[in-house]
């Protein structure tokens, strides 16, 4: 029984109430029930912790980089040390299950390494000899300070994505979690105080969208990063534009996963068990639309239908369970819109996931079972539109072509996968998938931290993606230093004086 929570703001090394008093409830998905409250700051308090995080700037950045990795190395033996309290965390307010929260810290603790490879990646550049005794020098240097806005799906990931990065090249940062999936943050900022990390480096406000609308034209502030729905992006997107602020803007998702005639099907099958309703299919990298090629539709239909019947449903932390439920009445409601959606447009509806057997849990839980549209079109609102819950929808197609234009004619573009043991379908499919992420026989294609993470399209707003070389360069400016070296006993005539004095060139020289 968890005790009631109350979530607090960390701003300039406090925890503090919100000063407008304004509360929303936390509830917990599996049961209906409110387990806290968690604030909706003002736009004074946003501003407050972008102004706290502006002081902390000038120290921090002038710490030495291997101190700074320091505390990263500390971050990342903490969360080893408290794993299982902050995936406990993830499953009681976001109600991941359990299983999935491990891993979602554990795939965090990774991140954290790459993380500590910033001063591999942070490095600068010379070119000596430019001219005479000038020598020109890139420079990787902090910004100042960032914000950041989380999704309810991934608390633990998106911080993992942003504030280590962030804070590792120098910068300091402020964090708004979701108000639906807070209490992951409120256990790491006390892990990250307890490391003795300098007050105001990292600040947390919570809130919603006028926390956010404080930073575009707040001149504490160098850039905004959301993980988030496309509309969400879009709009930090207009706000960031006028504001002049970077952006690193990860949007919405609609997966496609390819089925040749070819394709390991036990491992396939079981693949899209994990991927399609595992986190309930709340998962930006969830296969969502499944082409698969006539000459196994029927056997693949049935196969998955007996699969996903098997799939049992309940409370996030039971370990015996496979799926927990969808994280609000809202999304529930929303979903089973689109299931309705999906038998009026001409959809079959193989299995129908509203009102699931949850026998060993709360009936007022945000439950969906797992939910299979078959002869589905792409043209279909349930295949172009994001559900973000556990439904699949199945299309026939004639060869890898034809699913290859699904994917092009797509609006989204985040990740895609192909079940093949064909060298050739590989290839084509690695080349030509419209997408920002590509696997090959696997159902998340969700990239090893060493590399960036992010889709195309309308998953991404701008040009910008999380995780490897790229993070550490969004979080810095590149700045060029051109250095001529004057010996002290030449003088001060320069090799210019002696230059062709017909030519005025406009660099060095
Ligand atoms: P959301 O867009 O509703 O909210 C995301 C965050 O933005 C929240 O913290 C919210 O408070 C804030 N927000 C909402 N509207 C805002 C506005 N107008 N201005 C400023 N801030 C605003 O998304 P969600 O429902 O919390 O998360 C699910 C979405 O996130 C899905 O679309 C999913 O695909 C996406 N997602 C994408 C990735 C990725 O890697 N591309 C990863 C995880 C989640």
């Amino acid at each position: 029984m968890t005790s009631y929570i109350k979530i607090k703001n960390h701003i300039n090394g406090q925890w503090l109430d919100e000063s407008n008093g304004q509360y929303e409830p936390l509830k917990n998905p599996s049961t209906g029930s409110v387990i806290g409250e968690v604030p909706i700051s003002s736009e004074e308090t946003s501003r407050q912790a972008t102004a706290a995080a502006a002081e902390a700037f000038p120290a921090w950045s002038a710490t030495p980089l291997p101190k700074r990795m320091n505390y990263i190395f500390d971050m990342q033996q903490a969360m080893k040390d408290n794993l299982e309290m902050l995936a406990e965390a993830i499953a009681i307010d976001q109600a991941k299950h359990i299983a999935e929260a491990r891993g979602e810290v554990g795939r965090v603790i990774e991140i954290l390494q790459m993380a500590c490879s910033i001063p591999a990646t942070i490095q600068g550049e010379t070119v000596q000899g430019i001219a005479n005794n000038i020598n020109g020098r890139l420079i990787k240097a902090p910004l100042g300070v960032f914000c950041g806005v989380a999704p309810f799906n991934f608390p633990a990931l998106v911080f993992g994505w942003f504030i280590p990065f962030a804070i590792g090249t120098g910068n300091t940062f402020v964090y708004k979690p979701s108000t639906e999936s807070p209490l992951f943050m409120q256990k790491m900022m006390q892990l990250l105080v307890d490391i003795g990390l300098p007050d105001g480096v990292v600040n947390i406000v919570h809130g919603d969208r006028e926390t956010v609308e404080a930073w575009y034209e707040d001149d504490n502030v160098a850039g905004v990063c959301l993980v988030g729905s496309t509309p969400t992006a879009k709009a930090i997107a207009e706000g960031c534009g006028r504001g002049g602020k970077k952006t690193m803007l990860l949007g919405g998702a609609k997966n496609f996963l390819v089925a040749m005639e070819d394709a390991p099907m036990d491992l396939m099958i079981e693949n899209i068990l994990m991927s399609g309703y595992g986190s309930a299919g709340q998962r930006c990298l969830a296969v969502s639309n499944i082409a698969v090629v006539s000459e196994i539709y029927d056997e693949f239909v049935e196969r998955l239908l007996e699969a996903s019947k098997n799939i049992t449903v309940g409370d996030a932390m039971n370990p015996d369970v496979f799926m927990g439920p969808v994280i609000s009445a809202k999304a529930k409601e929303r979903i089973q819109n689109y299931i309705e959606i999906g038998q009026n447009e001409g959809a079959t509806l193989a299995l129908d996931g509203r009102n699931p057997d949850v026998a060993d849990a709360n009936k007022d839980g945000y439950f969906v079972g797992p939910t299979v549209f078959t002869d589905v079109t792409p043209c279909m609102q349930i295949a172009r539109e994001e559900i973000f819950g556990p439904v699949l929808s199945v299309m026939k197609v004639g060869c890898i072509n034809g699913a290859l234009r699904m994917i092009k004619n797509h609006e989204m573009g985040n990740g895609a996968v192909i079940f093949t043991q064909n060298s050739y379908y590989t290839e084509k499919f690695i080349n030509e998938a419209d997408v920002g992420m590509v696997g090959v026989n696997v159902g998340i294609c969700a990239p090893h931290p060493y590399l960036p993470f992010g889709g195309i399209k309308g998953s991404l707003v701008g040009n910008n993606k999380v995780q490897g070389k790229d993070a550490v360069d969004f979080f810095t400016q590149s700045k060029v230093a051109t250095v001529r070296v004057v010996d002290p006993k030449a003088g001060n005539a320069t090799p210019a004086a002696t230059a062709d004095s017909s030519v005025r060139s406009c660099v060095a020289s």
